[in-house]
């Protein structure tokens, strides 16, 4: 399926950008006419992160006339390893203005606009209705369905990418001419159940895979060539070095774009849609919450603890708590590891913020350790309150 373009195009091009944008030019689909439109383009990055730093620079580099920026963050020395539009020096500055500079290095010729602030049902549809387009970047489910939802709400194209691990995904929804996030999956998965980058870690040059496809994408949209990623979903896997398409149909039951909607509006709470955590994990912390400073003082005071970390192997070696015991939460969870817990012991659980270590303490108490507790904030705020020289990851 072709689409026609999304923008018109410009009236001329200057001297400047016809020699800067030569070796486009002289690609006969292209031309001066697509990069026309490119010119005339206004395109939207939801998050200057992992795929938002290759798909801002190479937007940047093709000549997109007007580049938004959401990003409400600010680089963090983790970031580096993939997060490639920002530097050494950008670290603690703000990510959409760390981006906004390096956009100005590579092409003073797009205008570049930032939003310092987090995406939210108040701001999304303002936003996103002065753009011809959105690249989703974002890295959680809450984001990616308020995209969708603001996307087809507004009858927006967006180009959708995901990264994890050595895995990757993309497509373009768009509503109009074919599926949206939600026919594709109806429900965000059980809390607890994918997790995060920041827990399970990611290729830094997986983002450019994927960013890289984005942008490609997006210039086809905008310039009206080629054939969409529109009703297929695009599976890169990077250890096995293959791509596969799955094609994707538009559900005519989608709640969303289907032929009957119930969601004709914004969701309230897109976090409370997806579940931070689990009612379970939820009910399980309550009055069975401990802060680092309480662990640090049971364990001065010598008391009879039995402290778990419930974090993967991996984590365990680059940071841990002084006397802790690995065992990994799906160990705890199938009931496979029930046998090592001591029975006559404080049970104290712990994984990297608290997340992980809330779920596998709903287990417990389900198993019969009505007594265990969980560190509220995990390793990353016993490194923040008790020993700041040991690394945060
Ligand atoms: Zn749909």
């Amino acid at each position: 399926m072709s689409l026609p373009p999304l923008v018109e195009p410009a009236a001329e091009l200057t001297v400047d950008e016809i020699r800067r944008y030569s070796r486009h030019l002289i690609i006969p689909d292209v031309g001066v006419e697509g990069q026309k439109r490119l010119k005339n383009a206004r395109v939207l990055c939801v998050g200057a992160g992992g795929l938002g730093s290759p798909a801002l620079m190479y937007l940047a580099a093709a000549g997109v006339g007007t580049l938004g920026i959401i990003d409400f963050d600010t680089v963090d020395e983790s970031n580096l390893q993939r997060q490639i539009i920002h530097g050494v020096s950008d670290v603690g500055r703000s990510k959409a203005e760390s981006a906004a500079a390096s956009i100005r290095e590579i092409n003073p010729l797009v205008n570049v606009e930032i939003h310092d602030t987090a995406l939210d049902r108040d701001n999304v549809r303002e936003i996103f209705s002065r753009y011809d387009l959105i690249v989703d970047g974002t890295d959680n489910f809450a984001t990616r369905y308020m995209v969708n939802d603001a996307a087809v709400l507004l009858g927006k194209p967006y180009v959708w990418g995901s990264i994890y691990r050595f895995d990757g995904q993309a497509s373009v929804f768009w509503a109009e001419h074919g599926p949206c996030y939600r026919c594709l999956y109806p429900e965000p998965p059980p809390p607890g159940m994918v997790p995060s980058c920041a827990e399970g870690g990611v290729l830094g040059v997986l983002c450019a895979s994927i960013g890289s496809i984005q942008v490609n994408e997006a210039i086809k949209l905008l310039a009206g060539i080629g054939e969409p990623l529109v009703g297929r979903l695009m599976v890169y896997d990077a250890l096995e070095m293959s791509y596969r398409k799955i094609k994707v149909r538009k559900d005519p039951n989608c709640v969303l774009c289907g032929e009957n909607p119930t969601v004709t509006d914004l969701l309230e709470d897109y976090e409370d849609f997806c579940g931070a955590v689990s009612v379970e994990a939820q009910e399980a912390v309550v009055d069975a919450t401990i802060t680092a400073l309480e662990l640090k003082e049971w364990q001065d005071a010598g008391k009879d603890i039995f402290l778990v970390d419930v974090r993967e192997p991996a984590e365990y070696e680059i940071v841990r708590i002084p006397g802790s015991t690995l065992i990994p939460k799906g160990e705890i969870i199938s009931g496979e590891a029930l046998a090592k817990l001591p029975q006559d012991k404080q049970i104290v659980l712990h994984c990297k913020s608290g997340v992980r270590s809330a779920e596998a303490l709903a287990a417990l108490k389900a198993a019969g350790f009505k007594d265990a507790v969980h560190l509220q904030g995990g390793v990353l705020s016993w490194v923040k309150q008790i020993d700041p020289s040991l690394p945060a990851y």
